[in-house]
């Protein structure tokens, strides 16, 4: 079922996620629904992460002929029953910042020992073509919640997120070493298999 462009308008406002995107499907053109002027907005209703990507990319497939994808994702720590789960990115509040939920998410912890630290990250994108059949990729990306920030590259909990594909933190690791085992890449692999 593959795209008839090589377009996708991605259903996001969030440049990290944008650029990792953009880096991984290197085969597309890869566009943000802001960068297009496309007044992208919407309320995530879902219950999990795939109800969410599919109402991401509803909303901005109303808004355009193009093939749409959206990624809707986040952090799952096994302690705190998978949360902060789909409530990520507003895990400490409506207009939380990174490091508000980072800060939310240690003191959450910090009465954790080490080897009940484990979470992973959790990404599952959603296609919708320029006919408007709607695929679903999944990916997972296991690894231990630190004590503190680690490093400041990547977003959102990158610093404090200790990945055991690479035995560190992915705040210090390259976009190119994150983008190698992410969550969302494994999503986009998964995804990338039914456009073939
Ligand atoms: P969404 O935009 O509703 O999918 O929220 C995603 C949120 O999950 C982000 O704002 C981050 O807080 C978190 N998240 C998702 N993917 C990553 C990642 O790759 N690194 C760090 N945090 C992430």
């Amino acid at each position: 079922m593959p795209i008839k462009t090589k377009r996708l308008l991605v259903a996001t406002g969030n440049q990290g996620k944008l650029r990792e995107i953009k880096a991984i499907l290197t085969d597309y053109e890869v566009l943000g629904a802001k960068e297009m002027g496309l007044p992208f907005d919407v309320e995530e209703t879902g219950v999990n992460f795939s109800e969410n990507a599919f109402i991401k990319a509803n909303a901005l497939r109303a808004l355009t002929d193009c093939a749409v994808l959206a990624d809707d994702s986040g952090l799952c720590v096994d302690v705190l029953g998978g949360a902060p789960g789909i409530y990520s990115a507003r895990y400490a509040g409506e207009n939380a910042t990174d490091e508000d939920n980072v800060e939310k998410l240690l003191t959450a912890l910090q009465d954790t020992p080490d080897e009940n630290r484990t979470a992973r990250f959790v990404s599952s994108v959603c296609l919708i073509t320029e006919d408007g059949d709607v695929l679903y990729g999944e990916g997972l990306c296991e690894g231990l919640i630190l004590r503190e920030p680690k490093g400041n590259g990547g977003f959102g909990y990158d610093p404090v997120f200790y990945s055991l594909d690479f035995n560190e933190s992915f705040g210090i690791l390259t976009p190119e070493q994150k983008n190698a085992v992410s969550h969302r890449k494994r999503a986009l692999e998964d995804l990338k298999k039914q456009l073939i």
